[in-house]
């Protein structure tokens, strides 16, 4: 057999037809990058070496760099591991673009597709294929596998072989036979959410323990965050996207009916809003799927069942009405946003409400009670973030691990700094209230109390009659539900929804009564205050001209995308497309220079884009 002798040949054949190319050489000439990011330059030299490799880099580090240009660097066909399909279509759409010889292996394809893809690879004309876990240990493909020069194996979403993991897949199990079968071929783990006990456990399953771990922070420096009090949400949410008009994002929920209510309401403000969640026909979510990822400027309305395999590059915001259910969540679904590097925001709203609820999951959720504890603390935990004073950033990376200076200029609560106060009076007033009216009663009901409302309730009860009635008459209703979500977040009260969310002292409160603690408050931001400057926007810094430029090949590129099926970015990035309009390149050699135009683009596109360019600038 001479297959894999054959398959020697240059990996992108036309383009290196000396031989194989230099990790920098298929970074300008396939890619169209002049510099490596962050530690991908020491990654990809040392697969390209023959060397084996855990990859721990957040989204948008530029993961799949680190496999994809080892596959042209060395000789044969790089094997991909990938548990979704959708992320392995896209993914070979978009290296297809770049004219790599990439091909997916899956049970979307027909059989008779399946025939083409094996003898391409038998006939060593793949550079790289992407096969799904249960595929790869099957009797058939193993034959098929062990008749081919392999480049290498990459085993992408590595946590996936962990139970310690989120998203546990046991057919990855069987990866672990690669190590024996293949011993002289690289193997190359790759995650970008893993803690410390599922790094460690990924190292032990795939039996790469000896291999170098590369990670790099999991900060996200272009995601701007901010966590606004809940006060009315609909229009705090349309206020939040009209500095997203045009940019493709999504608006998590948490109930089904809630995203049906939310997108109808959207659209009839005018934005392009469509609802996704687990209850729906098929067709529908397919095709409202299909149109966030082909489409510009769609905002997907989404319960959490939307985002996993989800690898759209060019999401430009993620807005949550309700809480997430942890940390790890919200920065899983918040880390859906600018997975392209480019400026990304992500925004939250939230409020008392929210912690009744999520309380009430916890504890009805017929889990045991150790379970049960372990996810009240990560609720807390969440909450612990959501009423913080000082930066968001530094307080997400710190649950992860991670140590963070703060003050990152790029969060709601470094941009507008928050005020704090002594908020002791406040808090005894507020628990003596709850402990008076024998704490049985919600929130709602402790503020008619404090503020001297005499309600029909308050009336029912005799609590006007009781010294706290009215105590609190000089803070308004709105600054006492402030005050009583970061009690809870402290830890100072908590929520008892056995008894319809009525409000209970912890031990903790003691202390604060007897005057031996003091308790520091951040004083809620008036509503005006609340907006940010526009951001995120992909036009954003760009000046009145090559914004219009912008536009004019944005409509370019929604043309070519819509005519050959595939995602906008798949034709070109954000990123390049924003170069394009403050460069306007006037030839070929200054076209081929932008960042992401390698030279199959060049030859696709150029002259499409040159001529756009010219007519947008108005040269004819
Ligand atoms: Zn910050």
């Amino acid at each position: 057999m001479s297959l894999s002798a054959e398959r020697g040949a240059p990996a992108t054949d036309v383009l290196f037809p000396g031989g194989l190319p230099s990790p920098a050489e298929a970074l300008t000439r396939v890619f169209g990058h002049k510099d490596f990011r962050g530690r991908q330059r020491e990654v990809i030299e040392h697969v390209v070496a023959g060397g084996d490799a855990v990859v721990l880099f957040p989204t948008g580090a530029g993961k799949s760099m680190c496999y994809q240009i080892p596959a042209l660097c060395r000789a044969g066909t790089a094997i991909v591991v990938s548990p979704l399909i959708a992320l392995m279509r896209d993914q070979v759409q978009a290296l297809r673009e770049a004219g790599v010889r990439a091909a997916a292996l899956n049970s979307a394809l027909s059989e008779e597709e399946r025939q083409d893809v094996r003898r391409e690879l038998m006939a060593g004309r793949l550079d790289l294929l992407y096969v799904t876990p249960e595929r790869i240990v099957t009797p058939g493909f193993a034959g098929v596998l062990s008749r081919v020069q392999i480049a290498l194996f990459a085993i992408d979403e590595a946590h996936c072989v962990s139970a310690w993991g989120h998203d546990f897949r046991p057919e990855y199990r069987a990866l672990e036979g690669l190590a024996d079968e293949y011993p002289n071929v690289p193997r190359i783990a790759l995650t970008a959410t893993a803690d410390p006990a599922t790094q460690r456990d990924i190292a032990e399953r795939l039996r790469l323990v000896d291999a170098p771990v590369f990670s790099t922070s999991f900060d996200r420096p272009n995601i701007r965050y901010a966590i606004v009090e809940r006060d009315e949400p609909k229009r705090q949410l349309l206020t939040f996207l009209k500095d997203h008009r045009g940019s493709s994002g999504i608006v998590y929920c948490l109930s089904r009916r809630k995203v049906e209510e939310t997108a109808e309401w959207l659209n009839g403000q005018g934005v392009r809003a469509l609802p996704y969640h687990a209850g729906m026909d098929a067709r529908v979510k397919d095709a409202h799927q299909d149109a966030f990822l082909k489409e510009e400027g769609v905002c997907l309305v989404a319960t959490v069942a939307f985002g996993m395999g989800i690898d759209k590059p060019d999401v430009r915001f993620v807005a949550h009405l309700d809480l997430p259910s942890s940390v790890e969540a919200y920065y899983q679904e918040t880390g859906r946003a600018g997975r392209d590097g480019q400026p990304a925001e992500v925004w939250m709203a939230y409020g008392m409400q929210d912690v009744v609820q999520r309380r009430r999951m916890i504890d009805e959720g017929g889990a045991e009670d150790a379970i049960k504890r372990v996810e009240r603390a990560k609720l807390d935990a969440l909450l612990g973030i959501c009423e913080t004073a000082s930066c968001r950033r530094a307080a997400i990376l710190s649950h992860f691990g991670e140590t963070h200076p703060g003050r990152c200029g790029n969060c709601d609560t470094c941009l507008s700094p928050v005020e704090t106060f002594d908020g002791s009076e406040e808090a005894i007033k507020l628990m003596a209230a709850v402990y008076r009216t024998g704490e049985r009663f919600g929130l709602g009901h402790v503020i008619e109390v404090l503020t001297g409302k005499e309600s029909d309730k308050v009336r029912q009860f005799g609590h006007h009659q009781m010294p706290v009635f009215g105590v609190g008459k000089g803070t308004e209703a709105r600054a006492w539900q402030s005050i009583a979500r970061q009690l809870v977040a402290m830890g100072l009260l908590s929520v008892d929804h056995a008894a319809y969310g009525a409000l209970v002292l912890t031990a903790e409160a003691r202390p604060v009564f007897r005057g031996e603690r003091k308790v520091v408050l951040r004083r809620d931001r008036r509503r005006k205050a609340t907006r940010l400057e526009r951001t995120g926007h992909a036009t954003e810094t760009l000046d009145a001209e090559a914004a219009a430029v912008f536009g004019a090949l944005r409509g370019e590129r929604a043309a070519i995308a819509r005519e050959k099926g595939v995602p906008a970015y798949v034709v070109f990035s954000d990123a390049t497309l924003r170069a394009m309009a403050e460069r306007c390149p006037s030839d070929e050699r200054e076209f081929l220079a932008l960042p992401g135009v390698g030279e199959a683009k060049l030859e696709a596109y150029g002259a499409i884009f040159l001529s756009a360019i010219r007519r947008a600038t108005g040269g004819g």
